[in-house]
């Protein structure tokens, strides 16, 4: 592992500062499970995307962590652990959905020094990405090694060009439950709804959010959910120790009587993005929920376009949309 410098900001100010001074070959450090142990110890460099030469840590930050609930709903420091919020209780029971995908991330170890901001942040998986002998597009080069490799595992839907999957259980959820983000940058602060924070590899295949070089995520806002709002949180994974999710499913709605009133369904681990499955919400408003669930859940296979290996997780994600559905009958 090469050096590097280190430097413990204090203000979110001074970090955005020190990202405009020293431009992309910096980057933010929370807990560093991805970034120093993940992609600097594994190497994971290339042309579009520079061996990172200056970590500035953000744990130092006091303002950046911390949970509070107030009239207008959920506010989460992005330096605040994932152990922290699986633990608060105000989570478990207004916001279950994210308090459930919190937990499903990773190894206890983990979530006790892994962020929010860096679970949403965390690179992708993708092992032509992480290995050192693919120069694939994301490391500036100019092929993606999964469309003639191995893909078991990669995206279903939304992969042109590129085709990882975003790795993050927490992104999931906070799609499906509507949150926005505040971003801090140079000229100042700015609120980002999630519906717009995530980008595809067509729009730029180095990044996976609008995040520019010099900016960071400050904090996670989640509204406080309607009445009769249900929650569902599924994960399926290869294994059952710690893993990342084969395809996950997060649905935030409204029932009343056992008809889909309003709701947001978001898939995990199909797609380049968290994946907003609008063509089933849809299916589903006004229905009765036990009876729509299935033909709803099986219009993914329309929006499905599998590799070589992976047309096993359309199945997947089919199966597990209905399940998570009909989950919030219970
Ligand atoms: C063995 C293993 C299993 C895992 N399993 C899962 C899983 O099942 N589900 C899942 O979702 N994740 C999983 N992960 C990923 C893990 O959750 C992340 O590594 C962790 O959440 C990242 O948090 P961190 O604070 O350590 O981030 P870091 O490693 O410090 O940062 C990760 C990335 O985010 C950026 N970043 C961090 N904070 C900010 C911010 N505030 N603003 C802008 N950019 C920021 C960093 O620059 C870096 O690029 C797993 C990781 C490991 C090692």
């Amino acid at each position: 592992m090469k050096a590097f410098e280190l430097y413990d900001a204090t203000t979110v100010e001074q970090a955005v500062g020190l990202l405009e001074k020293y431009g992309p070959t910096s980057k933010v450090l929370a807990g560093g499970s991805d970034l120093v142990t993940g992609v600097m110890k594994d190497w994971v460099h290339g042309p579009g995307m520079p061996y990172p030469e200056v970590l500035i840590d953000i744990t130092t930050i006091p303002d950046m962590y911390g949970i509070s609930v107030g009239d207008d709903g959920l506010k989460i420091g992005a330096a605040t652990t994932l152990s922290d919020i699986v633990e608060s209780k105000e989570i478990q029971q207004t916001w279950p959905v994210l308090s459930n995908a919190a937990f499903s991330v990773a190894s206890p170890l983990i979530r006790n020094f892994g962020t929010l901001g860096g679970n949403i942040n965390q690179r992708p998986r993708c092992w032509f990405l992480r290995g050192e002998d693919f120069p694939c597009y994301k490391k500036g080069g100019d092929f993606c090694f999964a469309v003639t490799g191995d893909n078991t595992y990669h995206a279903i839907i939304g992969g042109e060009l590129c085709y990882i999957v975003h790795p993050s259980d927490t992104a999931t959820a906070l799609l499906a439950l509507n949150a926005r983000t505040t971003i801090a940058s140079p000229s100042g602060q700015r609120e980002v709804a999630f519906d717009e924070y995530f980008i595809g590899p067509r729009e730029d295949v180095l990044r996976e959010n609008i995040l520019q070089a010099n900016e960071l995520m400050v904090s996670v806002q989640v509204p406080t959910p309607a009445a009769n709002t249900k929650m569902a949180w599924t994960k399926l994974k290869d294994r059952q120790v710690y893993d990342f999710a084969l395809t996950s499913v997060a649905v935030v709605a409204t029932i009343d009587g056992g008809v889909w009133q309003d709701g947001r369904i978001v898939l995990g681990g199909v797609a380049p993005v968290p994946w907003r499955a609008e063509v089933v919400e849809q299916a589903l408003v006004g229905k009765d929920v036990k009876s729509a669930a299935r033909a709803a859940a099986a219009l993914i296979r329309n929006q499905a376009r599998p590799l070589s290996n992976n047309a096993y997780k359309v199945d997947i994600a089919v199966g597990l949309t209905e399940r998570a559905v009909l989950s919030l009958l219970a």
